[in-house]
């Protein structure tokens, strides 16, 4: 098995989901899994690849290559599956992750299966386990043909830093004429302090039961005294409160931080899919019979307004003792 895992960087690094990916893929069998760095001035990309387990990276490094637009990195990797006898192709997701997996097996011809949360061997075959019917259940997916592709849910896996090294080799670029007729215009960031809530180790998430956006300020003074990201729901995020960005839950983000603390958020089955893979969860509810508390690891009932503050102020004075 020749594995290749799809490396993404923002800036210069990068992303976890990614580097989870690859920890994963070294996990499977005894082939050759290699990581792929894509972009314009991300060679030492690649010796970061090494420190989390790549024992080979492919860089693709051109200025052609530096907007974040899909069909020159599947051109880049398309190339890369066969010249190399590449079999599985592996990524992260995100919405440029997305795009460039669904352009490559279409190029290919080849078999996608998106939103997997595990990836296993079984009698010699790989096999994707995809969440189903709200999470309930998982499927179990294969392929029928080579190469496979799969797209895994972000917080699948976690990255391994194992410290080593990587053998560098340059992967050719050759991209189409009407790969490069498409032209980024223009690309906005938006501004955000602390960790991102994908890589936070702590997320605290505010719900409807803070009452309003102007008390949000609860929830951000915790996760910045915990130094953690702050997560919503997709109801506060729909009524306005807070940016979609932060949205936990079935059609938000999947989180898997070690502590996440939810404040004012009843628990909905769409809001548990996207956190439930979280290490240790909290839950402040004023209502005892809140469906968070079923699958919370400690439940404090009571007012979000009178306790969160609290709980800051107890963990400002433990940090600066
Ligand atoms: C197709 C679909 C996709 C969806 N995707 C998502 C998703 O990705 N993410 C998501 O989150 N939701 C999603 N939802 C919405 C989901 O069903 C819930 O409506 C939503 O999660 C509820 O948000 P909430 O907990 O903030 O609000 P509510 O359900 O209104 O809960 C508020 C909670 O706050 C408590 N409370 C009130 N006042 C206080 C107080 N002063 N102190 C302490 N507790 C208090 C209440 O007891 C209550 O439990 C989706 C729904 C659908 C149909």
């Amino acid at each position: 098995m020749t594995t290749l895992v799809f490396l993404e960087h923002h800036g210069d690094e990068l992303l976890k989901g990614s580097l989870g990916v690859l920890a994963k893929a070294g996990t499977l069998g005894d082939g050759e899994v290699a990581g792929v760095v894509i972009g314009s001035g991300v060679r030492s990309l690649a010796d970061e690849a090494g420190k989390f387990g790549a024992a080979k990276v492919y860089v693709a490094d051109d200025p052609q290559l530096e907007a974040p637009l899909p069909q020159p990195r599947v051109d880049v990797l398309a190339q890369l599956v066969r010249d190399k006898g590449i079999d599985t192709v592996l990524f992260g997701n995100s919405v440029l992750a997305a795009d460039v997996a669904a352009g490559l097996a279409a190029r290919l011809d080849a078999g996608l299966n998106w939103d997997l949360s595990d990836l296993v061997e079984a009698d010699g075959k790989l096999v994707g386990k995809r969440p189903a019917l709200q999470d309930s259940v998982y499927v179990d997916v294969g392929w029928k043909s080579e190469p496979r592709i799969a797209l895994f849910r972000s917080g699948s896996f976690d990255p391994n830093a194992t410290g080593g090294s990587a053998e560098v080799e340059d992967a050719p670029v050759a991209l189409e004429d009407f790969s490069v007729s498409a032209r980024m215009v223009d690309q906005a960031h938006e501004e955000s302090e602390g960790p991102s809530i994908e890589d936070a180790p702590v997320i605290v998430a505010g719900g409807r039961g803070l009452g309003g956006p102007e008390n949000f300020t609860l929830v951000e003074d915790l996760a910045k005294a915990l130094g953690g990201a702050v997560g919503a729901t997709r109801a506060v995020v729909d009524a306005g409160w807070y940016p979609y960005s932060t949205q936990v839950g079935q059609t938000g983000k999947t989180v898997s931080p070690k502590l996440y603390i939810a404040c004012g958020i009843s628990g909905a089955i769409q809001h548990k899919v996207g956190m439930q893979g979280s290490g240790t969860i909290v839950a402040i509810n004023k209502d005892p019979n809140a469906p968070i508390f079923e699958y919370s690891d400690l439940a404090v009932v009571g007012d979000v307004h009178e306790i969160v503050p609290k709980l800051t102020e107890l963990v400002r004075e433990k940090k600066g003792s």
